[in-house]
């Protein structure tokens, strides 16, 4: 038999993601959407699937996933509808979840994933709908009490769900992690979803095959299976890649392409293991809700919430390297939190330097945010303040290195920011005359210092600046020496 080779191999990972929604109340009733109330606590009759019991459509929830449809640049429908998928578990008391099934309300998008060599991968989004979550099945009583049986708590059920489809255009495990991390700062930044991975807010769900090139330039092309229900960054990752590992391998052990398959992962062994072979649509029995109205999206609605939506993470991060001139990584610390950015923009809109307002929002104000665990706006420093500091410290009346207890002074007593330089003693005086009053005093009085200074050693420069500062306090030692070298010709 001959030997199975792999000259070549070509990764494609579709991703599924489904992104619970931050709407007060559930996606087709009144009922509470929160995480971690007492069990079974947000419920009512329309959660519980009662007879005669219809559901309303939450207008919230549509608007927050157009606003991702826009986001991930979808089209969006003018005319859409809610589906039936008929399953039966007992997390779903209705024996149906509300979705939409050929009538997706955003659909074809493309988002550009920039990764961290800032190579361009396109990728392209097949459809985002909206739906309702399912309850959950706990199979251990809270507190990890081992149980008898399965109990059911119905607090998730009916919670708006974003389930949002990508083609496969991901070509390895990291860019399928990168794209994901994407996705959460987009719908974090719109407000939309808390998305936090450990509340299940977020969960992924890779679609995988391969395209695998023999030595005789053949190609094979494994099955695409599912890994179901993924809830970190790092466990998405890794599990793509297992099972891009465990795909080809497959293929050089025994020449099996495998069949279309649903995985879950293992995360204690690191394996993905085989669940069920896949259902195909039809197995769901979609037909539309007799129970609901169509969504119509007109014109006005739409053009409301574009305006809403403004400007993404991505361009501005784009425009503060360009038109500001700040790092990437600067612009990505800047950019990634809508209300960091607007801070930092009311800031240069005090006229101060945008790299100068940067720097000291980034590593001084950042210093004192992560002390006090609050986002930077939330200390207390007004932008007009922080726009004050950055002007004081480009005209050279403070150094630079002073920002820090200038900060502190300023959250203390909101005073105009060159009254507290003054009181902490940290203004610096860049009057030349002054300047050069003590520089003819010191010629007068230390001629050797300079003597060295014009024959040339460097060194000597330092010393009469330490001088000179210590005679007349609050001199700038930048002008100090500029002075300085112009009275000595050098
Ligand atoms: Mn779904």
């Amino acid at each position: 038999m001959s030997q199975r080779i792999v000259k070549s191999y070509k990764v494609l990972v579709g991703l599924e993601i489904h992104v619970q929604l931050a709407t007060n109340s559930k996606m087709f009733t009144g009922a509470a959407n929160a995480f971690g109330a007492k069990p079974n606590s947000l419920v009512d009759a329309q959660v519980l699937g009662l007879p005669g019991v219809l559901p309303v459509m939450n207008r919230r929830a549509v608007e927050y996933s157009i606003k991702v449809g826009l986001a991930l640049n979808c089209g969006i429908a003018k005319h859409t509808k809610w589906d039936r998928k008929s399953y039966f578990y007992p997390d779903l008391p209705k024996n149906y979840q509300i979705s939409q099934y050929d009538l997706p309300l955003c659909a074809d998008g493309h988002f550009d994933l920039v990764e961290e060599d800032g190579t361009v991968c396109p990728v392209r989004i097949r459809r985002a709908h909206l739906e309702e979550d399912a309850g959950k099945l706990l199979h251990e009583a809270p507190g990890g009490h081992r149980i008898d049986g399965s109990i059911i708590d119905l607090n998730r059920a009916g919670t708006p769900l974003l389930e949002i489809v990508t083609e496969p255009d991901l070509h390895s495990p990291r860019q399928v992690a990168l794209f994901a991390q994407e996705l959460q700062k987009i719908v974090q930044f719109l407000g939309v979803s808390h998305a936090q991975m450990q509340m299940g807010q977020m969960r992924f769900e890779p679609n995988i095959n391969v395209h695998i090139t023999d030595d005789q330039g053949a190609v094979h092309k494994t099955a695409i299976t599912e890994i179901k229900n993924l809830n970190s960054f790092s466990v998405l990752e890794r599990a793509t890649a297992y099972e891009i590992h465990r795909q080809v391998e497959q293929w050089i052990d025994n020449g099996s392409l495998g069949v279309k398959s649903t995985y879950g992962w293992d995360d204690k062994r690191e394996i993905t293991f085989l669940q069920r072979t896949k259902e195909d649509a039809h197995d769901y029995r979609y037909f539309p809700d007799p129970d609901l109205v169509p969504v119509e999206v007109d014109e006005q609605w739409l053009a409301e919430l574009k305006s809403q939506v403004g400007e993404l993470p991505a361009a501005r991060r784009m425009r503060y390297v360009e038109a500001m001139g700040l790092s990437a990584a600067d612009a990505a610390t800047l950019a990634s939190d809508r209300l960091v950015g607007d801070y930092y923009e009311q800031a240069l809109a005090g006229g101060a330097d945008a790299r100068r307002v940067g720097n000291l929002l980034i590593n001084v104000l950042g210093q004192l945010a992560n002390r006090q665990n609050k986002p930077v706006f939330e200390l207390g420093l007004s932008a007009g303040r922080l726009a004050e500091l950055a002007v004081l410290i480009d005209q050279n009346k403070v150094a630079a290195s002073n920002a820090l207890p200038l900060i502190e002074k300023l959250l203390e007593t909101d005073s105009a920011a060159t009254d507290a330089a003054a009181a902490l003693g940290l203004l610096q005086n860049n009057d030349t005359g002054a300047i050069d009053v003590a520089i003819d005093a010191l010629i007068a009085q230390n001629p050797k210092p300079l003597q060295d200074l014009k024959a040339g050693k460097q060194a000597a420069m330092g010393a009469l600046t330490g001088m000179l500062m210590r005679q007349a306090k609050g001199l700038n030692p930048k002008v100090v020496q500029e002075r300085l070298r112009e009275k000595l010709g050098l």
